[in-house]
C-alpha cells in the first residue's frame, strides 16, 4: 500500500497512526539487532517504516611514509535489501530513503528498478548531506544537485520514461514519493520564505507528502504548516520527533540539524546528573508533544529512532498503546 493512501485511510478514519525510521547496521554487524527492534515496535502497528540511506564517508589513514590516505567507504551500506527483508518478514510497508549525494542519474535509476521489482513502492526523496570535509554539497558527476531533481526522475519513471530511451515499451513503476521539511528552515536557505518556495517545488514535481525534520516545539510546526498552505502546499506534512536522551544533545542536536530546543526542555535536561534520567524526560517531553499533535488531528507521527528503541517503545506505550479512538 502507500503511504500516501496510508494517510488517508488514517485522516478518514480520525486515527494518528506511528511510524518509525531505522538505520542499517554498521557494516560489519548483523540484521538481528534490527528485526529485534521491529520486534519490540511492531506491537504498535507501526504504518510504515522507513529506511534511512548514508552515503560514503572520507577517512584520511596515515600511511607508513607519514602521509595522509584519503579512504572513502560507505559505514551502513544495505538500504534497499533491508528494506526488502523487512516487507517480506513483517509485512509492514517499507519506504527506503534516497539521496542525490553519491549517485548518478543511471545509479538512481538501477535502485529505483531493484525497489520495483521487490514491490516496493514508497520511497523518500532527498538531496543527502554534504561529505565530511566538503563545505557545501556537491553532486556526483552525472547526479543531482537538489532533491527536486530526484522526484522529477522518479516522477518520469511512473510515466514510463527512463533515461535513456533504450527500449520501445517501459513499464512505469508506481512510487509514492516523500520529501523533506524543515520547520525551522534549512541550515542552507537563505530565508524561511525562500526554504518553502523550493518546498512547493519538490511538490509541485510531484512529491505526495512531506516528513519534517525534528522539533521540539509544536508551535513550529504548526506555524510551518499554516505557512506551507498559504504558500499553496495542500498535501499532507508529516510532524517527526526525536526524544531527547543525553546531556550532549543540548550541545549537538541545534549544531547537527539546526533546531532550537524550548527553554523548559532544556532546564529539564539541565537538571539531570545522567542520561538515564535525560531519557526519561525525553520520553515525557515527546508523549506531550504527541499528545498536542494527536489532538490536532495528525494522521501520522514519525519517529527518529537513531538506532535505539526503547525510548520509543515507552512513548509508543504512553501514545498508541491505548486503543485508537475514532474521531469522527
Ligand atoms: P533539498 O530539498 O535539495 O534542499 C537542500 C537545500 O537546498 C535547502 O536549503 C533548500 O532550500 C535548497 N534547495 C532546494 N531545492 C533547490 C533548488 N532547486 N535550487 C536551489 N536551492 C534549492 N540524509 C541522508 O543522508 N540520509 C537519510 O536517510 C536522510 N533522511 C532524512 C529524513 C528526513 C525526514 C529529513 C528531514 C532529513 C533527512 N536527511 C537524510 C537529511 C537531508 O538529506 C539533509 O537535511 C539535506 O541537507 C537536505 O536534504 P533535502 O532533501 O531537504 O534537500
Amino acid at each position: 500500500m502507500k503511504v500516501i493512501d496510508i494517510i488517508k485511510e488514517a485522516e478518514a478514519a480520525g486515527r494518528c497512526r506511528f511510524a518509525f525510521e531505522l538505520l542499517p547496521p554498521l557494516k560489519g554487524d548483523d540484521i538481528t539487532t534490527l528485526f529485534a527492534t521491529v520486534d519490540r515496535l511492531k506491537r504498535f502497528d507501526p504504518a510504515y517504516i522507513n529506511v534511512t540511506y548514508h552515503r560514503e564517508d572520507v577517512k584520511y589513514v596515515e600511511r607508513p611514509d607519514g602521509l595522509l590516505e584519503r579512504r572513502i567507504a560507505s559505514k551502513r551500506p544495505g538500504t534497499v535489501a533491508i528494506s526488502a527483508a523487512i516487507q517480506a518478514r513483517y509485512g509492514i510497508e517499507v519506504v527506503p530513503h534516497l539521496i542525490c549525494g553519491g549517485f548518478s542519474a543511471y545509479d538512481t535509476e538501477d535502485a529505483l528498478i531493484d525497489l520495483n521489482f521487490m514491490g516496493i513502492n514508497n520511497v523518500l526523496a532527498l538531496r543527502g548531506d554534504t561529505l565530511r570535509g566538503e563545505h557545501s554539497f556537491r553532486p556526483t558527476q552525472g547526479g543531482h544537485s537538489h532533491a527536486d531533481e530526484l522526484v522529477s526522475q522518479i516522477v518520469a519513471m511512473n510515466q514510463g520514461r527512463m533515461l535513456d530511451a533504450e527500449v520501445d515499451s517501459v513499464h512505469p513503476t508506481d512510487f509514492c514519493i516523500g520529501v523533506a521539511g524543515y520547520p525551522e528552515k534549512h541550515a542552507e536557505a537563505p530565508n524561511a520564505v525562500c526554504d518553502i518556495e523550493r518546498l512547493k517545488r519538490k511538490v509541485d514535481t510531484g512529491a505526495d507528502y512531506i516528513v519534517t525534520q525534528m522539533f521540539f516545539d509544536n508551535g513550529k510546526y504548526f506555524d510551518f504548516v499554516e505557512r506551507c498552505r498559504k504558500a499553496g502546499i495542500a498535501v499532507p506534512i508529516i510532524p517527526a520527533l526525536k526524544p531527547f536522551s543525553t546531556l550532549r544533545q543540548l550541545a549537538v542536536l541545534p549544531q547537527t540539524f539546526h533546531v532550537d530546543i524550548p527553554e523548559e526542555l532544556a532546564r529539564r535536561v539541565e537538571r539531570c546528573t545522567d542520561n538515564a534520567q535525560v531519557r526519561k524526560v525525553g520520553v515525557e517531553w515527546a508523549v506531550e508533544q504527541c499528545r498536542e499533535l494527536k489532538e490536532a488531528g495528525a494522521p501520522v507521527i514519525h519517529f527518529y529512532t537513531m538506532g535505539k528503541a526503547d525510548n520509543i517503545e515507552n512513548i509508543a506505550e504512553a501514545v498508541f498503546g491505548e486503543p485508537q479512538i475514532q474521531k469522527r
